[in-house]
């Protein structure tokens, strides 16, 4: 594996996160320089979002080592257009997610949508989460032994082996401890059923307040989804794209609808 010059790393649950140093830590086993651009509190659920109504400040936390009180999203186009303005970049790794972001979860994470950024930006980029349970430790030991891994073993990946340029990779590890990890499957995207978790009380002033609680509903382990393959025990990396247009439909639809 060819190492690397530059590495940016970023995450959406925060600069404090206990995944972000673990991701850090992968990183750095890969390139001569890591950066750190992360949001300054926790940004989970914020999707692809871009803070467009008010300024955005970058706190300097030490060396490399940035905060941003926006977005993951804006987080990578601030390092980019502004921390690193002009400097090359040879990957972002976007993480570690505390839980998972499979199947629906994509549209919302912050996570992916860092990785999609940088795609964008025409950077190849890798979204990594760590699956757990609420209340639970989380096992950042198989984050960080099967990370590297699989972040090392992309980087030997070009488009002519599979991982074509507009593509970001969301990579998942399952809850379970590194060495009874059973390998490495290549997935799509999974669906669970929509769930209707909302919390509905009344706050210390008489008020009522809904919160939105486990919107995850069943799951479909379908054969070679995103859920069956951590269900099953290995590490599941999704080829993502941004392109959401529905090829199949597309035919169809001209000839109902075209004049
Ligand atoms: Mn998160």
């Amino acid at each position: 594996m060819a190492r690397l010059a530059r590495v940016l790393v970023t995450n959406d649950d925060g600069i404090n996160a206990p995944g972000l140093e673990v991701l850090e830590r992968v990183a750095e086993a890969l390139a001569d320089e890591v950066i750190v651009v992360a949001p300054e509190v926790n940004q989970s659920g914020a999707g692809h979002s871009l803070t467009l109504r008010h300024p955005l400040r970058v706190r300097s936390m030490a060396e490399r080592r940035f905060a941003v009180d926006g977005t993951p999203t804006d987080c990578v186009t601030l390092a980019i257009h502004h921390i690193l303005k002009g400097q090359k970049v040879d990957l972002v790794l976007s993480g570690v997610n505390r839980g998972s972001n499979l199947a629906d979860d994509v549209t919302y994470s912050g996570t992916v949508a860092a990785a999609m950024e940088a795609t964008l930006l025409g950077l190849r980029a890798i979204a990594l989460s760590q699956v757990c349970e609420d209340r639970r430790p989380t096992r950042w030991a198989t984050a960080e032994h099967w990370g590297r891994r699989v972040v090392e073993r992309c980087l030997d990946l070009g488009p002519e082996d599979g991982w074509a340029g507009d593509v970001l990779l969301n990579v998942n590890f399952p809850d379970r401890a590194a060495a009874s990890v059973r390998g490495v499957r290549v997935t799509r995207q999974g669906q669970r059923a929509p769930g209707e978790a909302l919390v509905e009380r009344i706050d210390p002033r008489g008020e009522p307040y809904v919160w939105i609680g486990g919107l995850r509903g069943e799951e479909h382990h379908a054969a070679g989804t995103d859920l069956a393959a951590v269900a099953e025990g290995f590490v599941s990396v999704t080829p993502v794209h941004l392109d959401l247009t529905h090829h199949a439909s597309l035919e169809r639809l001209r000839d109902d609808l075209e004049d």
